[in-house]
């Protein structure tokens, strides 16, 4: 089975939190460093650790998120979220709740969980070139010319 960042997971926060798992407890949204780079896309530096990319968004309501390090290719069950993405979880809580510093990034923007469908590429069909009237018109206006 793959694993790693390149799968995008349902994550169970709830668990986590109520377990209080080491993921959980080590993810501090003030402390960690948090900058947005592509719509799901986050990098997330924990306080003594390297710079993470995570995917983190929603999916019919419900939060998936992947992250390209050891905590979450290693992680306990399938839908456990590393410390990266309890940063982001929590911080997203935090801008809901408070709208204090912990809910935004570095760039100053909301951490929150974007709708991945929003972000699926249009139909591929629509970008075929429509042999539209224009040609035919600049046919006839050469003609009448
Ligand atoms: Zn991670």
């Amino acid at each position: 089975m793959q694993r790693g960042w390149s799968v995008v997971q349902y994550l169970d926060f709830k668990r986590e939190r109520d377990e209080s798992t080491t993921s959980w407890v080590r993810a501090d949204p003030v402390a960690a460093l948090v900058e947005r780079i592509a719509p799901t896309t986050y990098l997330v530096t924990l306080p003594g650790g390297s710079a993470h990319v995570v995917e983190y968004g929603k999916e019919r309501g419900a939060r998936v998120g992947g992250c390209d390090g050891k905590g979450f290719e290693f992680r306990d069950k399938e839908d456990s979220p590393c410390a990266h993405l309890c940063v982001l979880r929590k911080a997203e809580w935090s801008y809901n709740q408070f709208g204090d510093d912990a809910g935004y990034d570095v760039n100053g923007e909301p951490i929150v969980a974007h709708d991945t469908a929003e972000y699926v590429a249009p139909d591929a069909t629509s970008t075929t070139p429509r042999r539209s009237g224009r040609s035919v018109r600049r046919a006839l206006r050469t003609r009448r010319d």
